[in-house]
């Protein structure tokens, strides 16, 4: 299949894509689009052909489910039992943005979007080339990270390109997501609102809006209730370790690490924050990429799929990533580099 990579501006969208885009879905294909937190490889959320497609082209395990994506209000009824005030509240304070809520699903929702569950994840992206897809369309887009499954998130359409050229018919490329990490997934389901999977809207934020909200435990051996998140994920082609601890010692482990490393003729990348980049640029590994300043989170998740890719394509062996504070946008930052590094952390 010819893919088609067409740049179009965030701001003010040439309609003429917006059309193009918006008839493909209508068709049943698929066609991926930017959106502020990755780019996503979107279908027509009620036709379940269209939707098997992203399973195939992704290689996505199919109890995997699907985010729903929305541009107003009115598409919600088709989609859930029951819109209860706490996601009229979540929609009204985060909606357009990175937060999706799981609810009780509509019987309209095809099983193979919601991977066999009871539930539906729904969001309303603040894209406007997302946003007035989904309106041209006329109908709710399913749509996933438009990656191949495995590979860290595409920030870029040139990340998609590399990913799914061939595959696909077309790509609107946008430039840079804003905020370069996946959305927050709520469960709205239970008695407490839980997140399944931290992202772009912080648990803090949340907190202020609904009260308490809890963090699904990934880490105690239970099955994940957001079925996405038990997979490898995020994760470069070498092998990635995470530093946690003060910064002087990390720096340390870093810089012997790049020694033995070039002793063993071994290519080393590290992925590290502005103040640290300073004291291992002297170690001369084959591979150096500031994630940020450390007290800015949102620059480092704008950034952190961008360096795990350029991993791959620099072919290191040996990756070793910084850790950072776990606060605010950190949370979501180290769930994403924890994956990456299949859980080989070190604590210094
Ligand atoms: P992606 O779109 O690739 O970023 O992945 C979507 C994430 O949302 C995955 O972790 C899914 O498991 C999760 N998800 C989608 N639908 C549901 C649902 N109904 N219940 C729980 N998690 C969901
Ligand atoms: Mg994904």
């Amino acid at each position: 299949m010819q893919t088609e990579l067409v740049t179009i501006h965030e701001e003010e969208p040439e309609k003429e894509w917006i059309q193009k885009a918006a008839n493909l879905i209508r068709e049943g294909q698929l066609v991926a689009l930017p959106t502020e937190t990755v780019y996503g490889l979107g279908a027509n959320a009620l036709d379940p052909e269209a939707c098997k497609k992203i399973f195939q082209v992704k290689g996505r395990p199919q109890d995997n489910p699907l985010i729903v994506h929305i541009s107003n209000l009115n598409m919600v009824e088709k989609l859930v039992e029951e819109w209860t005030d706490q996601s009229a509240l979540c929609a009204e304070k985060f909606w357009p943005g990175p937060l999706t809520l799981v609810l009780n699903k509509n019987n309209l929702v095809p099983d193979v979007v919601s991977g066999g569950l009871r539930t539906v994840a729904l969001r309303m992206p603040k894209h406007p080339v997302a946003l007035q897809v989904i309106q041209e369309a006329g109908v709710p887009i399913a749509a996933p990270s438009a990656n191949l499954s495995g590979k860290p998130s595409p920030t870029k359409g040139t990340h998609v390109w590399r990913d799914l050229k061939g595959k696909i018919p077309l790509i609107l490329d946008a430039g840079p997501s804003s905020v370069g990490l996946e959305s927050t997934v709520l469960d709205l389901t239970g008695k407490t609102p839980t997140i399944l999977r931290p992202g772009g809207v912080t648990k803090e934020e949340l907190e202020k809006v609904l009260g308490t909200v809890e963090i699904d435990s990934l880490r105690k051996g239970q099955a994940p209730k957001s079925p996405g998140m038990k997979y490898r994920h995020y994760a470069p082609q070498g092998k990635l370790t995470l530093l946690l601890g003060e910064q002087e010692k990390v720096i340390a482990k870093i810089q012997e690490e790049i020694e033995l490393a070039h002793a063993k003729e071994k290519r080393i990348g590290v992925l590290c924050s502005k103040e640290s980049a300073f004291y291992l640029q002297e170690k001369s590994p084959d591979f150096l990429f500031i994630l940020g300043d450390k007290d800015n989170l949102e620059e480092v998740a704008g950034n952190l799929y961008e360096g795990l890719r350029l991993c791959d394509d620099q072919s290191v062996e040996i990756i070793l990533a910084e850790g950072m504070d776990e606060g605010e946008m950190g949370l979501a930052i180290m769930n994403r580099l924890e994956k990456a590094s299949e859980h080989r952390i070190i604590h210094l």
